[in-house]
């Protein structure tokens, strides 16, 4: 029992969101080093190059050079076992960022020193909000002219509203960047780009030391004095406890590139954060340190590898043990069934595991019975986790295929394409399924859906825009006859896989006139998977 328990409290499972291009990517590679988990710095993803990428599996990502699909990385570092959750920098695939946040206890915000927070980080932050996660947050690229820092966490605090705390301070930026000064051990690290290697002995200056002014430039000195005064007078107090509820988030700045940084902040990171959390569940909250295995599905993933063409599904453990070949029982499905193959992403390859923890996601091969959301547990104790609600999306297609004597193979992609979760599909009433309506929650997705039925399943679409932005699921649909609704000319009927009814709107006005033409008629914006 106690080895569980000592398992677990190992653990720490983070996803890290940021804006393309911040640095996330680089950041990740170079946790990596510290784990011994890849040698060569720039091996995680060449990204527009020609090299081949752990986190870009799918073509249409080396094309674009943008990450679709986020993927999943494990290493030790001093007793750690520390789980690495990619998430899409594209806002096109935002859904697929949120769902794996629920899947993490924390999330690592990296920012572009020289641009402060962007538009993509404002709504990935968002979703951290929600779920009341801790935030760290790391400033990036601070090798290069940036931004000041009062500025840089201003505009955290405003745009984000969140406060910050600084654990170290910048000295200069871009060619003058001289390094940053730690907080609690108010000593200045000396800035030394070391572009590769783990990190080499660093050069250390008390704010006393005489050497310490003869490597700063002109001035410098005065300011980070200044600097340190008003931090220790002004800045918010650090509080774990403002932290651990994302009230507070600890700011690091750093170049990822020249690995300036990174050590101390995957140091100081392990301390702030805490082993796998409990979750909710309909049975009360699920304690991680529980004899009992269960886990739930926050992504599938097919395709990965191209010659084995299967389906991966995602599971993030949230209790107890899971033991290769355990029988569990998937709720969803109401059956006990033996998890296959389950899978450990290392770096860049995929091993079989013989048995993972809480905190812990494995992929196991699914055979098309998972859908996101799912929960498997213990056959002996049975209960789900609370679902992962659906964004609602906002773009909306007619598809049907080209040559109508693929008609099963179009089902079959469409249908398995709209489990993993990367676009909903709905019919109009009473139709077949010729034709199906595709609502996706950014338009790069259409493009995924159309690469990925001509690629994996041999059908070539034809897609033509509807002019529809808002769908509201009907929540009392049990009590209303849908049919019989009171609906502007431009509104249209339509159902989910799993016969819900919704209706299409193309403005707010129609979505009024629904409401007060029907009393009684309940909508809502947010579906369960
Ligand atoms: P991602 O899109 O957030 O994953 O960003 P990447 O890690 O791919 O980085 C985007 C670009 O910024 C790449 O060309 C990196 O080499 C560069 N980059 C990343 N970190 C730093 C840094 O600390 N300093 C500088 N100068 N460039 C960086």
């Amino acid at each position: 029992m106690s080895d569980l328990f000592n398992e677990i409290d190992k653990r720490r499972t983070f996803a890290i969101i940021s804006h393309p291009d911040a640095g996330k990517t680089t950041l990740t590679e170079k946790l990596l080093l510290y784990g011994g988990a890849i040698n060569l710095a720039g091996s995680v993803k060449g990204k527009r190059t020609a090299k081949h990428a752990v986190s870009d599996w799918m073509e249409i990502e080396k094309q674009r050079g943008i990450s679709v699909t986020s993927s999943v990385l494990q290493f030790k570092y001093k007793g750690y076992c520390i789980n690495i959750l990619d998430t899409p920098g594209h806002q096109d695939f935002s859904e697929d960022t949120y769902r794996t946040l629920m899947a993490a206890d924390c999330a690592v915000m990296v920012i572009d020193g020289s641009k402060g927070v962007e538009n993509q980080t404002i709504k990935l932050f968002k979703v951290c909000v929600m779920r009341h996660i801790p935030i760290i947050t790391f400033i990036n690229k601070m090798d290069r002219d940036s931004k000041s820092p009062y500025d840089l966490l201003e505009d955290i605090e405003n745009v984000l509203g969140i406060n910050t705390c600084p654990i170290n301070w910048p000295i200069g930026s871009g060619k003058e960047f001289k390094g940053v000064y730690e907080r609690n051990t108010k000593k200045v690290i000396a800035f030394t780009a070391n572009n590769g290697q783990k990190e080499v002995e660093k050069e250390e200056f008390t704010l006393d030391d005489p050497e310490l002014d003869s490597h700063l430039a002109y001035g410098q000195k005065e300011t980070l004095l200044e600097d340190v005064e008003l931090l220790d007078g002004a800045g918010d107090e650090f509080d774990i406890d403002a932290v651990r509820k994302g009230e507070l988030t600890p700011v690091f700045f750093g170049s990822a590139l020249t690995n300036f940084g990174v050590e101390p902040f995957l140091e100081e990171f392990l301390n702030l954060t805490t082993p796998p959390l409990a979750r909710e569940s309909d049975d009360g909250i699920i304690e991680p340190k529980s004899d009992e295995f269960s886990a739930f599905v926050f992504k599938i993933q097919a395709n990965m590898n191209k010659n084995h063409r299967d389906r991966i599904a995602f599971m993030r453990i949230c209790s107890g043990k899971f033991e290769k070949n355990m029988e569990v029982f998937h709720m969803q499905g109401n059956k006990k069934i033996k998890l296959s193959q389950p899978q450990q992403i290392m770096a860049q390859e995929r091993e079989i595991v013989d048995e993972a923890y809480a905190g812990d996601i494995i992929g196991v091969f699914d055979p098309g019975i998972f859908s996101i959301g799912d929960t498997v547990c213990s056959p002996s104790h049975k209960f789900k986790f609370k679902g992962i609600p659906t964004f609602a999306p906002e773009h909306f297609c007619l598809v049907r295929q080209k040559d109508t004597m693929k008609r099963k193979q179009f089902i079959k992609g469409t249908n398995q394409i709209a489990q993993e979760g990367a676009i909903q599909i709905f019919q109009e009433l009473d139709a077949g399924m010729e034709e199906v309506i595709v609502g996706v929650v950014g338009v790069l997705q259409f493009d995924v859906l159309k690469y990925r039925l001509n690629n994996e399943y041999n059908v070539e679409i034809i897609m033509e825009n509807l002019p529809y932005q808002f769908i509201r699921w009907i929540k009392n649909d049990s009590e209303v006859d849908v049919k019989a609704l009171d609906l502007a000319s431009d509104t249209k009927r339509i159902q989910d896989l799993k016969g819900n009814h919704l209706l299409l709107f193309t403005s707010y006005w129609s979505i009024d006139w629904a409401l007060e033409h029907n009393k009684g008629l309940e909508l809502q914006e947010f579906g369960n998977v």
